[in-house]
């Protein structure tokens, strides 16, 4: 009844073991979808040390492939998905890169303000330089303007900028321009995940928070689930509690998706 839509491979270059023993994990824990969703590798040479070279595409699809085959008949179904990034003047390339495959669903994230990798331990020192207000700002407006412009099915990870413990002064503000976004995105069928990755950084939380995951299913916008794994072992961790949080904020079920339709399942 269950399906982890976020989970990473080797080959972003910030994540480890191997494909199979993602699979195993998918496998031991029931989960009924183990969906890959790597970072895409564009623009080129964005933040290229963060994720797979272009040259490194199609060996992406041939790892999924060959999980695919892998779980035949294991009761895990294997999809095929992507972490998207808005990086504001460039999606032209990502929509080049993309068009032609054949994606389960595609996950859209904002990673990025201005030149800021905000989410990166590597630039936690630029903070304060940018400003903590500064940031979640523009977060919410980035993340507007990427529902708004581009298509894309699950809004990733939508607090992210909590990550280290960073809140903004007035919350209320960020929740009010985040408002925007889900309610357009519930317009367009776009999913809200819980993403239970914060459970295991500085902020000790899930994202989004049950507030904004309230407001989100009050917009419309139905629910996946995601682990966020860099590590075989995370695949569909703490998803009891993200479970719980789930009903805490109404939901009564997720969805997965197989070429872009969703598949209801129920909790
Ligand atoms: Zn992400
Ligand atoms: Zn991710």
């Amino acid at each position: 009844m269950f399906a982890d839509l976020h989970t990473h491979t080797a080959l972003c270059r910030h994540a480890d073991g191997k494909p199979e023993e993602y699979f195993r994990t998918a496998l031991a824990r029931g989960l009924q979808y183990l969906g890959v969703s790597d970072h895409i590798p564009w623009p080129e040479g964005y933040d290229a040390e963060c994720r797979m070279a272009p040259a490194s595409f199609p060996e992406y699809r041939a790892v999924v492939n060959g999980l695919r085959r892998e779980a035949e008949g294991s009761g895990v179904k294997i999809l095929y998905g992507i972490e998207l990034d808005w990086v504001p003047g460039r999606m032209d390339e990502v929509a080049r890169e993309i068009e032609n495959e054949k994606f389960d669903y595609r996950i859209g994230s904002v990673h990025y303000v201005g030149d800021f990798a905000f989410d990166n331990p590597a630039e936690i020192g630029q903070w304060e330089k940018i400003g903590v207000d500064n940031v979640w700002e523009r977060y919410a407006e980035l993340m507007c303007d990427f529902v708004q412009n581009f298509d894309f099915d699950i809004m990733g990870h939508a607090d992210l900028p909590k990550k280290f413990g960073h809140r903004p002064s007035d919350p209320a503000k960020f929740l009010r321009k985040m408002r925007e976004a889900l309610e357009l995105a519930g317009k367009r069928g776009i999913a809200i995940e819980i993403n239970t990755c914060g459970l295991r950084k500085p902020v000790r939380e899930m994202y989004p928070s049950l507030e904004l995951l309230k407001t989100a299913r009050e917009s419309g916008m139905p629910l996946t689930f995601g682990s966020d794994a860099h590590s075989p072992s995370d695949v569909a961790a703490d998803f009891a509690s993200a479970l719980e949080l789930a009903r805490a904020a109404g939901y009564r079920s997720a969805l997965a998706f197989e070429q872009r339709k969703p598949v209801e399942l129920p909790f």
